[in-house]
């Protein structure tokens, strides 16, 4: 009966450019994280993960009651009291949102005939949990305490007066003058709330927040709100603050007495990711490094925790450069009206600890594309754009008559592990071509490929290119580009690549890396992190043997960490059918190629032909 009206609503809000989706929500481990608050990868830490999963099996998966009604966890009163001891406070409760949280501490603390002085770019729920409480609301001028001193002492005679303000500001990632707030309403008799939703785990000592870190000596603190969804990767959030506070939530707090208990999967994820946030400093100085680099490439202040907004302007503008981003493989998105103030829309961008080099120059980069008014500073920046994908001018729309399809990057666990002899069945498997882009050492694998694959089906040289670089010293490249004084140059490699995969054409070419994944090309820029650029096909080596599956594990690991999935592994080395059992869950097709005797093209063609390796890779 009333859809007829919702669906107007709807259509009025896109009209005006605001139009919402929830396709792509959660999907976000399939793009680079540049928007979730995860910022310390707590969500999936596999120790946080366990402990909620602990909790489950101990206390069951739900709250079943109100926490007065005997519901919740036994746990749920110590995670409080861990909470309060880790921000410095007595005493803590907690709520099953920030969002609930808020409106219940606001909605509790005063009423009508109470002011409440909100700065006017906080979160909705503190807005919307002053306008529950009925209390008179002044908005004060943004993080700007003379504006509230004006206010405070023109408004007297009120039973309450209350100043609430997020610590981080979460659309404009900047910070509250709290030490400046702080002394006003301590001369005007006013009591503070501080929502640090943005600040706990990313700032201040041992990451307990934006106050903590100022060591404020104050009489009019009221409490802090510490979400349990952002840093610390969980969900629930707390109040923190008296005994006193916290006794009248649990009489009077509706949001606390009227819901069920939250969940002890949360109280169990809780703990545990708070001492590990508690003891995530290195993490920490990561992220920091992070966010003033992008800040600092895009001009903007240095931000004091994790989140850099790029204002754009218009609504299609943001939306737009979030869009391309996305086709980027970055997911940042763009906020709009009424989150943040008319033309003001911008592409929030939040810094994670675990980005790398790479990443955030590939943020800059395709910025630079997405919004090509925005300035950039120095060179890296502009370094990078010379590293575009190679596969860009390759597509059909192209104009080349052909599809090419994708490089077949050959990775290896480790050195000496058989990437050599394992290119050369690709190779011959494919009647792809072959490019070793970094030869170190005497050896030459180009040489020893061409001996055991031959030529082409069509006769033409297996080869397609000599290295780009060669180095005589048998070593990491970047060492061994160091002893021969010097350096590779990633954007070489790039630009290579592409020539080599336009000149391959409908071929496939099979690209054989040094070493292991992780090996430096730079000191900066490993082969994992050109990957990361690339996006190649990639065939996974690992020799097999002891230790085999730590090592192919972590490699499989730091490929998926950078989104990148191994489209077969080999291994390599006499049959080991435990290697093979364990790890064939973890990837979609696994050979074994054990040692060809004699080494020859012979050898390599009989044990293709009963390992369907060109079928493996269709
Ligand atoms: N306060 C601030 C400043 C926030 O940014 C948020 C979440 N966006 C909340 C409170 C609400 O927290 P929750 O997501 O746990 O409801």
């Amino acid at each position: 009966m009333f859809d007829g009206a919702f669906e107007d609503e709807v259509a009025a809000w896109k009209a005006q450019g605001r139009g919402r989706s929830l396709d792509g929500a959660g999907q976000g481990p399939l793009l680079v994280d540049f928007t979730s608050n995860d910022v310390l990868g707590l969500s999936k830490h596999p120790s946080v993960v366990s402990a909620a999963v602990a909790a489950i099996e101990e206390h069951g998966a739900g709250g079943r009651a109100s926490r007065l009604l005997g519901g919740g966890a036994p746990t749920t009163r110590t995670v409080e009291s861990q909470a309060a001891a880790w921000i410095g406070a007595e005493d803590a409760l907690l709520f099953p949102s920030g969002y609930q949280a808020n409106l219940t501490l606001l909605s509790s603390l005063v009423g009508p005939g109470d002011l409440v002085f909100s700065d006017a770019l906080n979160h909705a729920s503190l807005i919307d949990g002053a306008r529950l409480s009925r209390a008179k609301v002044h908005v004060t001028r943004h993080a700007d305490p003379a504006h509230l001193d004006e206010l405070l002492a023109a408004t007297t005679g009120a039973r309450r007066r209350i100043v609430i303000t997020e610590s981080v500001f979460s659309m404009d990632g900047d910070a509250a003058p709290l030490a400046e707030l702080a002394e006003v309403c301590d001369r005007h008799g006013a009591g503070l709330i501080v929502d640090e939703a943005h600040a706990v785990g990313v700032v201040g000592p041992e990451g307990r927040g934006h106050w903590a870190a100022q060591s404020i000596d104050a009489e009019c603190l009221i409490a802090r709100l510490v979400t349990g969804g952002k840093a610390l990767g969980v969900g629930g959030a707390f109040i923190v603050g008296s005994g006193a506070l916290v006794d009248m939530l649990v009489h009077r707090g509706r949001g606390f007495v009227f819901t069920t208990a939250v969940a002890p999967a949360l109280v169990g994820g809780l703990s545990r990711a708070i001492e590990l946030a508690a003891n995530a400093n290195d993490a920490r100085a990561c992220l920091k490094r992070n966010a003033v680099r992008v800040a600092a490439a895009l001009e903007l202040a240095e931000p004091i925790a994790a989140i850099v907004p790029f204002v754009v302007g218009g609504e299609n503008e943001a939306v737009r450069a979030a869009e391309q981003l996305a086709a980027a493989g970055l997911d940042v998105r763009a906020v709009r009206p009424p989150t943040v103030p008319e033309g003001t829309s911008r592409l929030r961008i939040v810094c994670r600890s675990g980005h790398t080099g790479s990443q955030i120059e590939a943020l800059l980069g395709h910025l630079q594309q997405a919004a090509p008014s925005m300035r950039t500073q120095g060179s890296q920046a502009r370094d990078h754009l010379e590293l575009a994908d190679p596969h860009a001018a390759s597509g059909p729309e192209s104009g080349s008559p052909e599809r090419v399809q994708p490089p077949l990057f050959v990775v290896g666990t480790d050195t000496g592990i058989g990437k050599t002899v394992a290119s050369a069945c690709l190779a011959r498997a494919l009647d792809a071509l072959y490019w070793k882009p970094v030869q170190t050492g005497d050896d030459c694998d180009t040489t020893e490929v061409e001996r055991l694959a031959g030529p082409l089906r069509s006769g033409a040289p297996r080869t397609v290119a000599p290295p780009s670089y060669a180095f005589p010293l048998p070593a990491s490249p970047h060492t061994a580009a160091h002893a021969a004084d010097a350096t590779i140059r990633p954007a070489q490699l790039a630009f290579d690549l592409a020539a080599h995969t336009e000149a391959a054409g409908p071929a496939r070419l099979v690209v054989e890396l040094a070493g292991g994944l992780l090996v430096p090309l730079t000191g900066c820029f490993t082969q994992a992190d050109w990957l990361e650029r690339a996006r190649p096909d990639i065939v996974l080596i690992a020799r097999s043997g002891l230790g085999t599956l730590n090592h192919t594990l972590l490699t499989i690991e730091a490929l998926r960490n950078r989104g990148l999935v191994p489209r077969a592994l080999l291994l390599v080395g006499e049959e080991h059918p435990a290697n093979r059992e364990t790890l064939r869950p973890f990837v979609e097709h696994l050979l074994e190629l054990p040692p060809l005797h004699p080494l020859n093209t012979a050898s390599v063609d009989a044990w293709l032909q009963t390992n369907d390796l060109a079928g493996a890779l269709a």
